[in-house]
């Protein structure tokens, strides 16, 4: 067995964020009826994603979708700017949905999200009570849905969120790998 290879500086949260692969992996995937159908709303995930890329914020963005599919919040990263280290797309998106439905209850609702979340993001998606985390790009240095922990799907808690991992995630890692390659050559 190699050793992994070092941490690179200044990317907390998304340092080992999966390559893109492409092939036929990646088409499989999306031919996917289950993954196909969150596809729309990646879609808008990423858009918040940039966004972020654009205010020098590591991209990732989240929505969140009531009972219907329909979006009730949106997030984007926001750490820098707010100076929060709470400002993850996932809190933010959360926190607006709260707003809309006015209750901190998200049953019936699901996160969508660019980027695997971490503990602290996984830990609020149980608290909302989401029925349901839909991420992108896999983080084997920070997940916590399945690459390192598996917060929203340990057994010893009474509410579990369905997983339904690597929705667009060649997509979702390209934007932030370009980030860090662009953040390194300036
Ligand atoms: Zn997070």
């Amino acid at each position: 067995m190699t050793d992994p290879p070092p941490p690179t500086p200044g990317q907390a949260g998304a340092s080992g964020v999966t390559a893109p692969t492409g092939g036929e992996d990646e088409r499989a995937r999306a031919a996917d009826p289950v993954i196909a159908r969150f596809v729309p709303a990646m879609q808008l995930a990423l858009g918040e994603a940039r966004k972020a890329f654009d205010k020098d914020e590591i991209p990732v963005g989240a929505v969140i979708l009531d009972a219907s599919g329909e979006v009730i919040g949106t997030g984007r990263n926001d750490r820098e700017r707010s100076a929060d280290p709470t400002g993850h797309a996932e809190i933010v998106a959360i926190r607006t949905a709260a707003t809309t439905l006015g209750t901190w209850r998200l049953s019936g609702c699901t996160l969508v999200v660019t980027l695997e979340p971490c503990t602290m993001c996984a830990g609020a998606s149980v608290q909302a009570r989401l029925d349901r985390v839909v991420y992108g790009a896999v983080d084997p240095k920070a997940g916590a849905v399945g690459s390192l922990w598996d917060v929203v799907r340990d057994r010893r808690l009474n509410h579990r969120p369905e997983v339904i991992a690597e929705v667009m995630a060649d997509e979702c890692a390209a934007l932030l790998i370009e980030f860090f390659t662009h953040r390194r050559v300036r």
